[in-house]
């Protein structure tokens, strides 16, 4: 399904002529999306600006230089950590007050940093108001803008409590303030002892793997073992079984887990079996036909995986469906469809990988979910009920398997553009896009790319979050 309004701000005669007759007309800008593999130097050629002394110094010293970026940094201590990193690859660092911010030598970024982990007092807060008053005009097109914090619930004081969880109300609303140029503002809420856990989840943030993903927090805790964190081809040599992998969000999920070095078992319905063959062809998978609805369809997903591929590493519970009615109007049959297929299945399936132990160590676990299923939506009580226990599966299961490495996350779609979505009256189609930061819909592949980042062994502190891909929708904010 087209959407007009973004492909007429495509053209810049369009965009100009809105805004200089003044029209109230919503001009999104085109997303930056990858082009393909991740790639280590994914911020050649683009700048990075720091500041904040906090715990994550080194940790940006390690991510910045190595992706390319030149970094522009706030503070001596900043500067000094990240100098050897930036000499070793050939990357300058510099001050913050090196750059044009002003006049036609004014410079654009691509990214803001803010490391905030040191933060404590209420005074500390102004240090948010300070570099990004000075510096947000300079955010770029699909531009980032990330906070780096504590969780409010490992503050030592009250008053630590409340200056951490004010990072979110800032993230968010920064978020609403750039999305207009297509830029993305989130948070990463680091546990004290969870540093090394982070690279990956900046990454992502800074990347065009995130282009859908705005005002969003996300918790990162510590992980045991040896931690692996290829940049490059990070799934290669794993397994990935996609469920609903036919069309939409499944075939697009598909399609990037095998870019990254994926076999992936792509399990549709019986009846989509060409469909689902044909996905499974062009990126070397394998295709399982199953309704995972049937109770008989667990034991077969485990006999096949140990048959043809000695388990698996990635499960991507993504077959869903939507059976729409008030609640006074909804029979009993589409009650009940769909929570066999969107939470019994879930659950059913997992047991049995897990009970067999197909499912191998170090694994990890991505479900659908639903904004529907954060903010509850008129007409589907079934749908959001399913979409909200899958956050409950996720939040228990996390806790779970965390002894053997495996993580457990859901993904909430907000509005994507699919044939689920192309269905909705066109008013109401209308509204989901808007309503958002990004003013636009998101594409299959921005909740692929989500998920795959959730997939890759560096993601391995992510456990337990629900991590909405919705482009900073109004909508259950
Ligand atoms: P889609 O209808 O395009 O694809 C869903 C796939 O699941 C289909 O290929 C279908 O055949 C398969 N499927 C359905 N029932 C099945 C069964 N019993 N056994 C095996 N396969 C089955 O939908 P989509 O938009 O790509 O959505 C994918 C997931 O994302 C769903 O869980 C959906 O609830 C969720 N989601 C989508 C959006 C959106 O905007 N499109 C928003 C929020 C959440």
């Amino acid at each position: 399904m087209t959407d007009v309004l973004l492909e007429l701000s495509k053209n810049p005669l369009a965009r100009k002529l809105v805004s200089s007759a003044g029209l109230p007309i919503p001009m999104p800008e085109a997303l930056a999306r990858p082009k393909g593999p991740a790639t280590e130097r994914f911020l050649e050629g683009k700048t990075v600006l720091v500041a904040g002394d906090g715990a994550l110094g080194a940790i940006l010293a390690g991510v910045l230089p190595r992706a390319g970026a030149k970094t522009l940094v706030g503070s001596e201590v900043l500067q000094r950590t990240i100098a050897a990193s930036a000499e070793a690859y050939g990357r300058p660092v510099g001050s913050l007050s090196s750059l044009p911010t002003e006049g036609e030598h004014a410079e654009k970024v691509h990214a803001l940093v803010l490391d905030g982990t040191a933060f404590e007092s209420t005074a500390d807060l102004k240090q948010l108001y300070t570099f990004f008053h000075e510096f947000v005009r300079s955010i770029g097109r699909s531009g980032r803008a990330v906070v780096i914090g504590r969780p409010s619930d490992t503050a030592n004081t009250v008053e630590q409590a409340a200056v951490e969880n004010a990072l979110e109300g800032f993230t968010r609303s920064l978020a609403k303030e750039i999305g207009g140029k297509g830029a993305t503002a989130n948070l990463v809420l680091v546990e004290p002892g969870a540093e090394a856990q982070v690279p990956a989840v900046l990454r992502f943030f800074l990347s065009s793997a995130s282009a859908f993903v705005s005002a969003q927090p996300l918790r990162v805790s510590a992980a045991s073992g040896k931690l692996e964190d290829p940049w490059e081809a990070p799934l290669a040599g794993k397994v990935a079984l996609v469920t609903g992998a036919a069309r939409g969000i499944g075939e697009a999920t598909a399609q990037a887990l095998a870019r990254e070095g994926a076999r992936v078992v792509c399990l549709d319905r019986p009846d989509d079996d060409e469909a689902t063959s044909k996905v499974a062809r062009a990126i070397g998978g394998l295709p399982l036909h199953a309704d995972v609805s049937d109770p008989s369809a667990a034991a077969k997903i485990v006999s096949e995986l140990r048959k043809q591929t000695g388990g698996v590493d990635i499960v991507v519970h993504n077959a869903g469906v939507t059976r729409d009615r008030t609640l006074a109007r909804m029979d009993e049959g589409r009650w009940d469809l769909t929570v066999d297929i969107n939470l019994n299945a879930i659950l059913r399936i997992t047991q049995s990988l897990l009970d067999t132990s197909t499912l191998h160590e170090n694994g990890r676990i991505v479900s659908l979910s639903s904004i529907a299923g954060i903010a509850g939506n008129m007409g589907q009580t079934n749908y959001a009920a399913t979409k909200s226990g899958v956050i409950g599966f996720t939040r228990f299961l996390a806790k779970d398997l965390k002894k053997r490495g495996i993580t457990v996350n859901a993904v909430a779609p907000g509005f994507i553009e699919t044939r689920m979505t192309a269905a909705i009256p066109v008013v109401i189609r209308e509204a989901g896009r808007r309503l958002s930061a990004l003013g636009q819909g998101g594409q299959p592949e921005d909740v692929a790319n989500t998920i795959t980042f959730l997939a890759t062994p560096g993601a391995a502190g992510v456990t337990g979050q629900v991590l909405r891909v919705c482009g900073g929708a109004l909508i259950g904010a």
